[in-house]
Parts: C-alpha cells; structure tokens; sequence
C-alpha cells in the first residue's frame, strides 16, 4: 500500500484547483505595529508591513495587554494544570467570564479555547438539549457554525444570506411547537457586510425561535465599550446567545458564548468540547481581560480604526481599484480568478513588502477570489498611500482591469479636509 501517495495526491490536486496553500513565515514585531520580518523559502529575512492581520485594532501588542500576560505568567506560571472540572479553572478565567458577561451586559459566560471551538460546541449541545430542534441558519455563516449545526445531527433549514423574507418562508412552513434556534453573525467577513438584526429578532419573537448571533468580527470594534454590532443597535437583551472571539479585536486568543445563566449552565455540563480540554493558561486570560476591559472604556482605537477603513476604501476606489463597499472595517478587493489573486499577493510581497493573503476557494466562492485587506488604527496615512502606489502597480503588471482613476486623492488634499473623514475625538 502506498501510504504516502495518498496524502500526496490528495495535496497535488488542491494544488491543480489552485487551492493550495502556502502560509507566510511571519516575526510580528511589538511596538511596530503593523510591521513585522517576513522569511522567504531560502529564509532570508526583511520587513514587511502586514494589510490582512485580524488583530483589528493591534490590542496583540498594546502594553496593557502584553504586561497583563507577562505579569500573570510571572505570579501564576503558564499553565492552567487541567481541565475547567479537575484543578483547571484559574481566578483570571472566573474573571475573565465575568468581564464577558459585562461586556454584553447577559446572565452568564463561558470561555472556549478558540471561536471555532465555541460555536461548534455551543451550537450542537444547544440545539441537542432541545428536543426535536429544527436549525435555521444562514448561508454564509462561518465554517465553525456550520459545523456545531452538522454535528448537532438535528433538522437544518439554509436561508438565503441576510434574506429575512427566506427566513420567514423557513419558520412559517414549521411546526409552531417544535423549537427553533436561528444562526447568524453579525459582521460576515469575507463581504463586510452586516445581517438585519432587528428584523431577524422581529421574526424569532413571532415565532417563538432562540436566536444564536457569532458577533466575532465585531466585538471591541463596535459599539459603546465594543460589545459589537447588538450593542451599537440597541439590541443585545434581544438576543439569547451572543459568541465571540478573544482572538481578534481583542488580540489574544479563546472564544466564548454569553447567555442567560440556565443556558450558560447547561453547555458548561453538557459540551464535551468544553469538558474534555485543559483550560485556557490565567497569563492568557489576564491579558484578554485587561483587552476587553481597556476597550470598555476608550473609544480612540475604535474611531481612528474606523477613520483608517474609510480612507483606505476613499484612496483605494479613487485610483479605480475594485473595492467592494462595505459598512464595515472590511475592505475586500475583488480579483475573480484564484491564479491572479495569488499571482497579485506574491508580488505585492516580493516587489513591495506589503503581506496580503490570497482568499480563494472554499472561503469564498469560485469567481470571486479577491485580496482582504484590514486597516487597523495603526496603519498610518503614509501606509495607506503606500499601499495604493503597490496596488496600482501590481493590477498594471499582471494587466488585472481597473476603472479610470479620477482625480488623484492626494496628501494635501486630506488634510485640507475635502476628503470627508472622522477625525479621531470627535
Ligand atoms: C475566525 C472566526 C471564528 C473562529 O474564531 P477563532 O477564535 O479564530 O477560532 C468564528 N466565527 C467567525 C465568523 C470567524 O471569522
């Protein structure tokens, strides 16, 4: 039996769809934000600036946070010892959920190793607790909520994305007294486009549904103290479940759900995801706490994140580069073919030093494979022009089409103020 050909094949063909992988070695460097040492294949060493980094808003490398993590390992050690049942549970993890359970002003937290892990765990154990459940969920949602409703094993419903009128159709063709739990996030990442929360929570109230909503691409960056999109729309009591993610705007790593107590209660016994791991190191949880608690109360990362995203989006469409627009931090840039997206990534880091990771299929459909880019309130004017010049000349060399740039949005021109912006404060 030839073992090693399998794997091997199984590989050339991603590779054929180009589909294929190659993840940059990357050094972030702390105080440098966004700038970091990229190493090539022969491991030569240069920096880079990174344009594509989840960490929204740099929290990974804000002094609060870092201190918060060194000092706690110094006091409390690295490990947590065991899992949240046997010895495992840390007083910075206790903190840690209470801080949550502020944050979206609910019952009751429960912090996961990750994100992924969070929404498979919570999804499934809920959805099982509940007899008969039938899983209404969007068509975009995140790799993780679709996995927590497959491994639920329950009845699944797919609405059309952010189509409220689909969703409707689902529920009224449901028994009324079978249990319904409905999926969705906020934030979409790929698109950066927001749901109709509202209108979905109209919709779960006259029929009698849960509503789940994976806020990860929104906490910290939205809302008053950056409870995300529900807080900044008034409408976090109308959601049952609220999960996030310590790993993004916040900068470190886990994942967690928010949610009345008897839920919170219920995953925390049920979950093996949650049961059978080791708990999450206190150095890291003080650190996600000392995040979630610094973003609580300052608003500047968030107005000069936002003031940083709508001038890129302003720069980048001024030079005629396709940007998708969005409501959001997210400034997706559309290619539409997986070879040029790669081809434009690998040259904007081997001819710029700018890091953009190719996106392509299966994270977005086929066809639309295109450069993400996320502007972070450290990423100064000077590196968004930077990044245009690259751009302009990359979509140039591989002859990529763009429409005519209009009248050059220049330096000068921003901060005589015709380009209108928020400024940072205000
Ligand atoms: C990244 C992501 C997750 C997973 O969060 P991690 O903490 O990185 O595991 C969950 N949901 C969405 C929508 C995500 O983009």
């Amino acid at each position: 039996m030839d073992y090693r050909g399998i794997f091997e094949d199984a590989v050339d063909a991603l590779r054929q769809e180009k589909r294929y992988r190659v993840f940059a070695d990357l050094e972030r460097i702390a105080g440098k934000f966004p700038r970091a040492l990229y190493r090539d294949s022969a491991d030569n060493a240069r920096e880079i600036t990174i344009w594509c980094s989840n960490d929204y808003l740099g929290m990974g490398q804000h002094d609060s946070v870092v201190s918060a993590m060194q000092q706690t390992a110094g006091r409390l050690g690295v490990g947590a010892g065991g899992t949240r049942n046997i010895s495992g549970t840390n007083r910075p993890l206790v903190e840690l959920e209470r801080s949550l359970a502020d944050l979206h002003r609910k019952e009751g937290a429960l912090v996961f190793t990750s994100g992924f892990v969070s929404n498979e765990a919570a999804i499934s154990t809920i959805a099982r607790l509940m007899p008969d459940c039938v899983i209404f969920s969007d068509q975009l949602n995140h790799a993780s909520m679709i996995q927590g409703v497959r491994q639920s094993g329950m009845q699944k419903h797919i609405f059309r994305h952010n189509d409220v009128a689909h969703l409707r159709e689902l529920l009224a063709a449901t028994d009324r007294k079978r249990p319904k739990l409905i999926c969705f996030e906020s934030v979409y990442s790929m698109d950066g486009d927001i749901a109709p929360i509202a209108e979905i929570c109209d919709l779960a109230e006259e029929f009698g549904a849960l509503t789940y909503i994976d806020e990860v691409h929104a906490v910290g960056m939205y809302g008053e103290r950056g409870g995300g999109i529900c807080e900044r729309e008034g409408l976090m009591d109308r959601i049952d479940i609220i999960e996030g993610t310590l790993a993004k705007g916040f900068g470190v790593m886990g994942g967690y759900i928010t949610a009345n107590k008897a839920i919170i209660d219920a995953v925390r016994s049920y979950a093996p995801e949650f049961i059978f791991t080791t708990a999450l190191p206190p150095a890291l949880c003080a650190a996600a706490r000392a995040s979630i608690e610094h973003l609580k109360k300052s608003s500047v990362e968030r107005q000069q994140h936002k003031r940083q995203a709508r001038l890129t989006k302003a720069i980048l469409a001024d030079a005629g580069l396709p940007v998708m627009d969005t409501p959001t931090h997210i400034v997706p840039l559309m290619v539409g073919d997986a070879r040029l997206c790669k081809a434009a990534s690998d040259m904007l880091m081997d001819k710029h030093n700018i890091y953009i990771q190719p996106i392509n299929y299966p994270t977005v459909p086929k066809g639309t494979e295109r450069l993400r880019i996320t502007p972070t309130p450290l990423h100064t004017d000077e590196m968004v022009f930077e990044l245009r010049h690259a751009l302009v000349s990359v979509w140039a060399s591989l002859e990529i089409p763009r429409e005519q740039a209009s009248a050059e949005i220049t330096a000068s021109k921003l901060t005589s103020g015709d380009l209108t912006l928020p400024t940072v404060g205000g």
